[in-house]
């Protein structure tokens, strides 16, 4: 069987980055992106508005919309961002019964927690975090998205039990500036940008110790010079800001009036129609470009259990915690592996391939000390249990 790791040598040695169909689809989006006539909404188009007020897209059909696509059009782009980034949710019965009917079907990874550590028995548990939304509250300046001192003591706990990585959309060394704890596993620009502990971790594995892959690295330029192009476009868009993610580009609209976020979407067309070997996806209040290659979160997962050794084992047992539409490449990996689950941060129901669901990055913190205490406790059982052994067989020996 060929590794992931070979692939990906394969991959990176003979640059084939953008496969013919994918070169199609993105001159088809240009030829719709510069034709004016797609700008306006008809009723066919809208999508339909859920419970609450807030309009509600399936995540395929949300892909469909905003990945590269001949149907790509300025509305949807809209309508896209609203969807992903509802700025008002009203409590209606409706939303109270899809909201138990999907709890049913995605329940608290607190209340679950029994049957959690049941399925991991006798396998390594390995830790994937996300970081905004998950670590850290959403904020409207994504450079204070600080995470408590609470939270960070906890990740360190985490880590001296579980091999733990923080996987994020941001920039490596952002992402480091925030989380500051060195013995962990880093995956920045959306697993773009992936390195290992640079000390204190027990889980290293040999050739890999010192991980470092960058599978975009070729598209350094292209994203600096978008990222500029981006700056000069978006500076008319009161709150827009870009943010350069070193293999990716974020355009964050948290503080852009919603009123403004057709003209925000037209910007950021304008420039991309430029460069068809970038693409967009979009995040929760945040238009993501990065390059076409196959490269996500879910191949970061799988990159870093291949380099943690786990490979082919079938006694690891991975959790992915994120609150992203981008998290969800990673819950779908583990979903076909058929180990672990994911659980997403949401307080709103949401098309997801997580098993289960936390509410918000407090109930994130609860559930990875509860995870600390659980190991700590079963250690000092099996320890017990070891010593009890030793102490019969030294009696019977005498
Ligand atoms: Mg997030």
């Amino acid at each position: 069987m060929v590794s992931l790791i070979e692939q990906i040598d394969k991959m990176t040695s003979q640059n084939v980055l953008v496969s013919d169909a994918t070169k199609s689809e993105i001159n088809m989006a240009i030829a719709v992106a510069v034709s004016n006539s797609a700008l306006f909404t008809t009723a066919a188009q809208k999508p339909p508005v859920g419970p609450g007020g807030f309009i509600t897209i399936s995540r395929k059909k949300l892909l469909q919309n905003l990945e590269i696509s001949g149907a790509a059009r300025l509305n949807t782009w809209v309508d896209s961002m609203k969807a992903s980034s509802p700025t008002h949710i009203k409590s209606t019965p409706s939303l109270c019964q899809d909201q138990s009917s999907w709890i049913l079907h995605h329940p608290s990874a607190l209340e679950m927690f029994e049957q959690i550590t049941k399925a991991s028995k006798g396998k390594q548990i390995v830790m994937f975090l996300d970081y905004d939304g998950t670590l850290s509250p959403i904020v409207e300046d994504p450079d204070r998205a600080f995470m408590s001192d609470a939270m960070r003591a906890t990740v360190r706990k985490l880590a001296r039990y579980f091999p733990t990585a923080i996987v994020s959309g941001r920039c490596r060394d952002k992402v480091y500036s925030f989380v500051r704890l060195a013995e962990l596993y880093y995956a920045g620009s959306h697993g773009m940008d992936i390195k290992g502990p640079s000390k204190g971790s027990k889980y290293k594995n040999g050739a890999h110790q010192a991980v470092l892959f960058q599978p975009a690295s070729e598209f350094v330029p292209m994203i600096d010079e978008v990222y500029k192009a981006l700056l000069e476009k978006t500076k008319s868009t009161p709150g827009a800001k870009v943010e350069h993610n070193k293999f990716c580009v974020s355009v964050h609209f948290r503080c852009v009036d919603e009123k403004r976020w057709s003209e925000l979407a037209l910007q950021v067309r304008s420039v991309l129609k430029d460069y068809p070997k970038l693409r967009l996806t979009q995040g929760r209040k945040v238009l993501e470009i990065r390059p076409t290659i196959k490269w996500d979160k879910g191949k970061a997962l799988e990159f870093l259990l291949e380099s943690l050794g786990f490979a082919n084992c079938t006694d690891v047992f991975p959790v992915y915690i994120g609150d992203d539409r981008t998290d969800e490449d990673a819950f779908k990996v583990l979903r076909e592996r058929g180990q672990g689950f994911g659980i997403l941060v949401s307080k709103i129901p949401k098309d997801t391939n997580a098993s289960y669901s936390l509410q918000e990055p407090s109930e994130v913190m609860d559930f990875l000390q509860r995870l600390v205490r659980w190991k700590r406790l079963s250690l000092r059982r099996q320890f017990r249990v070891r010593r009890r052994f030793e102490e019969m067989a030294t009696s019977l020996a005498n």
